[in-house]
């Protein structure tokens, strides 16, 4: 499976027989193969009233909601260097900023797990559980990590958006077509994954890899002002499209 992000937590799933039972009643909920993500949701297509051909869109449906929109990593943490010229900090921030003008356009609250580059909750603080007590205080009505991925093989290209919840997945799946079909990119799907963020946060939460730091070509295009703007044009219809069709 794809390198993440060097800095999530997660569990080693095979210590926890308990956690392993559940996981595989959400699988079974789901209806997806197993817990390891791997096979993941291939076809979104099937994933209930947020899928399919008859969506409703309405931006209005933005209205009031409340949104946390979280870029990735910030401060001492840089995220993924890859090989393009701005580290995944910088790229992230920057789709975060957009985002948030545009939900605000359109009559949201959005509340910035951090609008700058610092580390969420202070330098001595954990980020990622500063992440999630914003989240929760805020008594949000969605949450957005962005993120930049990784991978060994220098030719991977694609966006991928993980869930962990069922609510996080109808999430993301909207999230996931609004991206891939915005920046073009290669559809890498909807995937299960048990990363901390999404696994504390109490209202339906997604973590979108916008597309890879390991690959040239789109390391540049991520770290470009055009490109950005395109990705949260893409988490943006996704949140319309999520929103209308509750
Ligand atoms: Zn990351």
């Amino acid at each position: 499976m794809s390198h993440v992000c060097p800095k999530e937590k997660t569990f080693i799933l095979q210590s926890n027989a308990l956690v392993t039972l559940l996981l595989l009643l959400l699988s079974f909920l789901l209806g997806i193969g197993g817990p390891e993500g791997g096979a993941g949701l291939p076809n979104p297509e099937e994933l209930g009233p947020a899928a399919g051909e008859n969506l409703r869109w309405d931006p209005g449906s933005l209205k009031g909601k409340v949104i946390v929109v979280d870029p990735g990593h910030g401060g001492d943490n840089p995220g993924t260097r890859g090989v393009g010229p701005q580290p995944e900090k910088d790229n992230v921030l920057a789709v975060g900023w957009d985002l948030k003008s545009m939900l605000e356009y359109a009559g949201a609250k959005v509340i910035m797990t951090r609008d700058g580059d610092y580390s969420p909750g202070g330098p001595n603080a954990d980020q990622l559980e500063a992440r999630v007590r914003i989240a929760n205080v805020s008594a949000a009505d969605a949450y957005v990590s962005i993120h930049n991925d990784w991978n060994d093989n220098a030719y991977l290209t694609g966006s991928t958006t993980y869930f962990f919840s069922p609510d996080g997945h109808r999430l993301g799946a909207s999230l996931q077509r609004g991206i891939t079909k915005e920046l073009k990119s290669k559809d890498l799907g909807v995937r299960w994954a048990n990363y901390y963020v999404l696994r504390n946060t109490a209202m339906p939460a997604a973590l979108v890899e916008l597309g890879f730091l390991s690959n040239t070509q789109e390391a540049r295009l991520l770290s470009t002002r055009s490109y950005q703007t395109k990705a949260a044009t893409g988490i943006y219809h996704g949140l319309v499209e999520y929103f209308s069709n509750l």
